[in-house]
């Protein structure tokens, strides 16, 4: 297939646009700063669901009013090392910058502490949400309760999330390691691009809306997506619905798509994120941490096929801050018409 005409732009540039179309729309500046920054590091990081792409739908949700452009979001220490954002029905970036810097200082001071990102619109990759975290010298989960569209295995019609979950783990002076993938066989954002691309799915993704296998991304939009890893995947989703849903006082899926209006934009529930420090994990331990784990990775490094997750990510986005990314012209034309005039 011949590739896609677009335009060479610096992440500055990236970043830029974003941030002239969520001004144009409304969006405060506080909201949308660390939006705009997550979407230049995934354009960058050639993790392009999660880049420019999503201004459609961030815009949508703006525009029919079921998200706060304004929103101030609120962080509350609840209990010991429990703390909360509440993100005041706003996007999920501005209700995570508000909440890490203290979070961070929670799990260095009591190995491990939680924070929930709650009332507010999750709609980025889950790494970008990590990476401030485990650069501090912490290892970290993270989960969201996605879209509803997935089947259980066994099952022929809607019932989780896409339901990321992402791991982090810190490495002094190498690249952290890092790995983050939606529960289902692929995020839904994906098979937008797909269907936008013409592509076919492989077999194995979805099921169309009578439960039959498809490989057509419309019909697997109107069907369902399937868990990655057949029953396995299935009860990482289910685990992940609860903890990210439930647990911290947010809708489960199903109940998020009830009030989801059509806007395209992304479905109310926040994120759980755990943070573990293996500093104060092995105090007074004579066990070094580091070392035992670096002598894991030089081991993995030393089989022939394999890469670490995070390591495409890694080497995309050193060539994007060289030479700037690709943004597919037909996008940025789609874009421009987010702006007035
Ligand atoms: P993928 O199936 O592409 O898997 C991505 C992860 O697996 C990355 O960590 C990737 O590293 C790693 N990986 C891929 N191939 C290999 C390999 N051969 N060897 C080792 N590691 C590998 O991701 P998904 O499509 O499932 O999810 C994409 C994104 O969508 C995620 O960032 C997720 O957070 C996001 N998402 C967000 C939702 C939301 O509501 N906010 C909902 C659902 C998904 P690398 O990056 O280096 O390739």
């Amino acid at each position: 297939m011949a590739a896609e005409p677009s335009t060479v732009m610096s992440l500055a540039e990236v970043e830029a646009f974003a941030m002239r179309v969520l001004r144009a729309n409304g969006v405060a500046e506080h909201q949308a700063v660390p939006i705009a920054q997550a979407m230049a590091v995934a354009e960058a990081s050639d993790c392009r669901s999660h880049g420019l792409y999503r201004l459609i739908g961030y815009v949508g949700s703006i525009r029919s009013g079921r998200v706060s452009a304004a929103a101030r979001p609120r962080l509350e220490r609840v209990a010991g090392s429990f703390l909360r954002v509440d993100g005041d029905n706003g996007f999920a970036p501005a209700a995570h910058a508000v909440g890490v810097t203290t979070f961070i200082e929670a799990a260095k001071r009591n190995a491990i502490a939680a924070l929930a990102l709650t009332n507010c619109y999750h709609y980025s990759a889950l790494w970008h949400d990590l990476d401030p975290i485990v650069d501090a010298g912490l290892a970290c989960w993270a989960f969201t309760v996605g879209q509803c569209i997935v089947a259980p295995h066994g099952g022929n019609r809607r019932l989780m999330g896409t339901n990321p979950i992402a791991f982090g783990w810190p490495r002094a002076g190498e690249r952290p390691f890092v790995f983050d993938f939606a529960t289902s066989a692929v995020a839904r954002g994906e098979i937008e691009l797909m269907g936008r691309a013409g592509k076919a799915l492989p077999t194995g993704w979805a099921i169309d809306a009578a439960g039959e296998p498809t490989l057509d991304p419309a019909q697997a939009l109107a069907g369902a997506l399937l868990p990655f890893g057949g029953y396995k995947g299935s009860a990482l989703s289910m685990m992940v619905e609860l903890i990210a849903g439930p647990l911290i006082g947010e809708p489960a899926s199903r109940a998020a798509a009830a009030l989801d209006n059509g806007d395209g934009g992304p479905p109310l529930g926040g994120e759980l994120l755990i943070a573990m420090s293996p500093d104060v994990f092995t105090s007074g331990l004579t066990h070094d941490w580091h070392e035992q784990a670096e002598s894991f990775f030089t081991e993995a490094r030393k089989q022939p096929g394999i890469r670490l997750p995070s390591d495409r990510r890694h080497d995309a986005r050193e060539r994007s801050e060289q030479h700037g990314v690709g943004v597919p012209d037909a996008l940025l034309k789609e874009l421009a018409r987010l702006l007035p005039g």
